[in-house]
């Protein structure tokens, strides 16, 4: 089985091949001055960490590193790379959600088309379902025909209770039915897929709303969660559909898929930074097995290993 390490090692793969050997380069030299500091600075926005994010970072350090009067590059890679790993921790920090007391729990998963939010709400039912939990899909995004079949097909990989309507159902009724399945199933979470079509902003917030309002109708203190997928590889793009999404319904934690498809992983630094969202899992491929809980210190550990430190197989 590989740890926890190693599927964030997995999933930085491509990050890894320029951060980590980027670094290795410039601490190689071995002299801690302002060239070094141009260097970092370089590989930390080209891996996406954004410029803000970049900056404070590299302030830190730099205080820290005068402080103790530090003159070796290695102590400046370890002093790095617990500041990152503070800035991540303070947007991870979220005491889990306490499961309800009556009736399921539900959450409702959102997102723009495209970022990889079905497969994502599959590879989650599969977890959930493994955990020992009952699991119930809602196909509440009933606008893209094929959305339904191909959540069908990872609801039935996962061994999960399905609920659909035909092509564009009201998904509020969708959800309504999603709901009354689960309870008279005594399912224990619900997901619900929800429509992303950006380009009808404001009609789309309004049915996430209205689906919203009859969760809570149905179940009290539901939709306990909501959920945004972003896609990695789109960079500081995924910050701005979360400010979106964030004003316009709120969202309580991140799911940042196809991590392991971008050379900028740093990205979820500069998500940290800018959001103060809980990153609650990452993407790390396409297979169903291919979610895990993010890990603040697992990923800064997979940020900072060279290439050669993978586990057999992929990289
Ligand atoms: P949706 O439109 O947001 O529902 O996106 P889909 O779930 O259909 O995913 C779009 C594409 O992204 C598909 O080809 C998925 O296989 C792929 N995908 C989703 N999550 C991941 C991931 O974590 N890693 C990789 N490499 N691909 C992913």
């Amino acid at each position: 089985m590989p740890t926890l390490l190693d599927r964030f090692r997995q999933g930085l793969a491509r990050t890894r091949e320029s951060f980590a050997q980027g670094l290795r380069g410039a601490l190689g030299r071995g002299r801690v001055d302002a060239e070094l500091y141009t260097e970092l600075e370089a590989l930390l926005i080209a891996a996406d960490v954004g410029v803000a994010a970049t900056e404070e970072l590299l302030d830190a350090v730099r205080a820290r590193v005068e402080a103790t009067g530090l003159s070796d590059a290695a102590a400046v890679e370890s002093i790095l790379k617990q500041e990152i790993a503070r800035l991540l921790a303070t947007a991870a920090e979220q005491s889990p959600r306490a499961a309800p007391e009556h009736g399921p729990e539900v959450v409702m998963v959102v997102g723009v088309n495209g970022v990889g939010k079905t497969t994502t709400l599959g590879k989650l039912a599969q977890r959930e379902q493994e955990a020992g939990r009952k699991v119930l899909i809602g196909a509440c995004d009933t606008f893209r025909a094929a959305a339904a079949e191909q959540l069908e097909r990872w609801a039935s990989r996962a061994g999960v209770d399905f609920v659909r309507q035909r092509d564009g159902a009201d998904p509020a009724a969708v959800a309504y039915d999603a709901l009354q399945a689960a309870i008279a199933r005594q399912v224990d979470l619900v997901l619900l897929d929800t429509a992303g079509r950006l380009h009808t902003k404001q009609n789309l917030m309004e049915e996430l709303k209205k689906v919203q309002r009859v969760v809570a109708q149905q179940v009290p203190g539901a939709p306990h969660e909501v959920l945004l997928c972003l896609d990695a590889t789109t960079g500081q793009n995924a910050i701005r559909q979360a400010r979106l999404f964030d004003a316009a319904i709120g969202v309580d934690g991140l799911i940042l898929a196809k991590l392991d498809g971008t050379a900028r992983g740093g990205v979820v630094v500069a998500i940290a930074r800018e959001l103060r969202l809980p990153v609650r899992m990452v993407g790390v491929g396409e297979g169903i097995a291919d979610l895990v809980p993010f890990d603040p210190e697992a990923f800064v550990d997979a940020l900072f290993s060279p290439a050669s430190a993978s586990p057999a197989g992929r990289t």
